[in-house]
């Protein structure tokens, strides 16, 4: 993964919360538009927002669950290294 992609996965949650810039949210769209392992990762985060959303009623996941989203996300890629 480049660090181009770090940077966007790390921006992701303010992406989807909508809290950053439009200019950086056409940033990030169009590498995820490019990108597929990061529009992978992207696609699990947007699972697991859709869940918090239906399951607490909550708009933002909580910092616990995006701990262990990434925890999730780092096992994924150390599988695909091995
Ligand atoms: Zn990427």
């Amino acid at each position: 993964m480049s660090d181009e992609c770090e940077d966007v996965l790390d921006e992701v949650y303010l992406y989807l919360d909508l809290e950053c810039s439009d200019e950086r949210r056409q940033l990030i769209k169009s590498h995820l538009d490019e990108c597929s392992p990061c529009l992978r990762e992207f696609g699990i985060e947007q699972e697991v927002k859709a869940l918090v959303a239906r399951c607490c009623g909550a708009e933002k996941a909580p910092d616990e669950l995006k701990a262990r989203l990434r925890a999730k996300l780092s096992e994924i890629s150390v599988e695909e290294r091995a």
